[in-house]
């Protein structure tokens, strides 16, 4: 089957992992296709008024990856380099991962090119509820539920609430998630991936006989994901010596006051130019040596060129996709590094998510308690699932996460049948 218009490099790498996976659950050739490739894809054009009085347009993105357990679910993401590929493998990693914790969704994802930092805050609300608007007739509670992702965030998920409920005449919460808890967000929400990313590297910290009270942490990136996982490592115990975003990095040694750093990127909008620390680039943080590892920004970061110069023991994989095949290849021979592959380390957030969903229909809200102790069943579930496939089968922790959630698919798959 030819999928040239998904052609990229993240695609690929996403089409890569799915067939080794394949490979190792004797997957036959007729169930491949059906299982890998995307449901339905969108491509929208959105002109907006600039506040300069121009009109430009951009180009906006949906891929829904399967539409076997329930509705799809998955980020909207607004970056420069946003592509119909890029979202087309981030929508079918959401299909694993939904799968592999047991939430009743397939994948999706999409995007906006666009640089959400050099837009006002009047044109991305443009920009948003025009997006939304295009996307009225493939979107519903049922059918396709948006959550924030990279460069957007609560108040994007309230404009898309807002635009979809003046269409249909009644306020619809559940529409989207990841919105404000005043307009039927969950407690919990904002912090559920960092938060999950925290709580899976202390069980790893467990499995492999580390104290995380005497961890050195590294993170890449300082946004939602980033800045809650350093902030729940430093509360395990764990020292978060390096941190990096966009725009530069900061280093000490004796550990970054995180409290104090929140401060300055509030005011600054980076981590760069942190007083009592050092400078630091992406680069050098990769391959800092550290007990933990956290790539929170973007995908394809640990390449063959740095994965043999990596120099941590446990890497969690908070970003999607932040480990290219090649990368894997190395990381393979190289045991002491024990991986949370990404569709189990972020998975936090779209649990969370969920959550929300389920409450949003029920108009029935839970406590933040109540929402971490769910999550945090949920993650040691399929957690213990993970290693002990893992240890079984004697195979990395990424094919085992990914068989576990590609075989749920394919037999959800065969169970329906084919129509007609
Ligand atoms: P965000 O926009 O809040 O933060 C992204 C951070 O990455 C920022 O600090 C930004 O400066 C930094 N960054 C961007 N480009 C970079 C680069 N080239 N080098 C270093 N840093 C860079 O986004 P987020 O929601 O925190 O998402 C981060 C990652 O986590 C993404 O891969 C996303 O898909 C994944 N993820 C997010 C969620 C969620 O709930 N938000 C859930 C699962 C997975």
């Amino acid at each position: 089957m030819a999928m040239e218009i998904y052609d990229h490099p993240t695609f690929k790498m996403a089409c890569q992992q799915f067939d080794l996976v394949a490979n190792f659950l004797g997957m036959s050739e007729s169930d491949r296709d059906r299982v890998k490739y995307p449901k339905r894809s969108m491509t929208v054009a959105l002109p907006i008024h600039c506040d300069d009085g121009s009109t430009r347009v951009f180009s906006g993105y949906r891929v829904q990856h399967h539409l076997t357990l329930g509705p799809t679910k998955g980020g909207l993401r607004y970056h420069p380099d946003v592509t119909l590929g890029e979202v087309a493998a981030l929508a079918m990693w959401m299909s694993w991962k939904c799968a592999l914790t047991g939430l009743p969704y397939g994948g999706a994802k999409g995007g906006i090119a666009c640089d959400p930092g050099k837009l006002s805050r009047n044109e991305l609300e443009r920009l948003t509820r025009r997006y939304t608007q295009e996307m009225i007739p493939f979107i519903g509670p049922q059918v396709d539920v948006m959550a924030p992702d990279l460069g957007t965030n609560e108040q994007v998920m309230a404009w898309m609430m807002d635009t979809y409920s003046v269409h249909v005449g009644a306020t619809v919460p559940s529409i989207v998630t990841g919105k404000p808890v005043a307009l039927g967000g969950s407690q919990g929400r904002r912090e559920a991936t960092g938060r999950g990313v925290a709580y899976l590297v202390n069980r790893a910290t467990d499995t492999i006989g580390m104290d995380i009270t005497k961890a050195t942490a590294a993170v890449q990136g300082f946004g939602n994901v980033g800045s809650i996982a350093a902030l729940s490592l430093a509360r395990y115990g764990a020292k978060i010596i390096g941190v990096t975003d966009a725009f530069g990095g900061v280093f000490n040694s004796k550990g970054l006051n995180l409290w104090e750093l929140e401060k300055h990127v509030e005011k600054t909008r980076s981590v760069a130019g942190f007083a009592e620390a050092e400078p630091l680039t992406n680069e050098q943080l990769l391959v800092l040596p550290c007990d933990i590892l956290v790539p929170a920004a973007l995908e394809r970061q640990i390449t063959e060129v740095n994965a043999p110069k990596i120099q941590c023991r446990i890497l969690a994989e908070a970003a999607n996709g932040p480990t290219t095949p090649e990368a894997d290849e190395i990381l393979k021979k190289r045991p002491e590094i024990f991986i949370i592959p990404d569709i189990l380390c972020n998975a936090g957030g779209v649990i969370v998510s969920y959550f929300e969903w389920v409450q949003d229909l029920q108009s029935f809200f839970w406590g933040e308690t109540e929402v971490t102790d769910k999550l945090f069943r949920i993650l040691e579930t399929a957690y213990t699932q993970v290693v002990a496939l893992s240890r079984k089968q004697k195979i990395p922790m990424r094919l085992a996460a990914l068989s576990v959630g590609i075989k749920r698919v394919q037999e959800a798959k065969k169970l329906r049948g084919l129509f007609p």
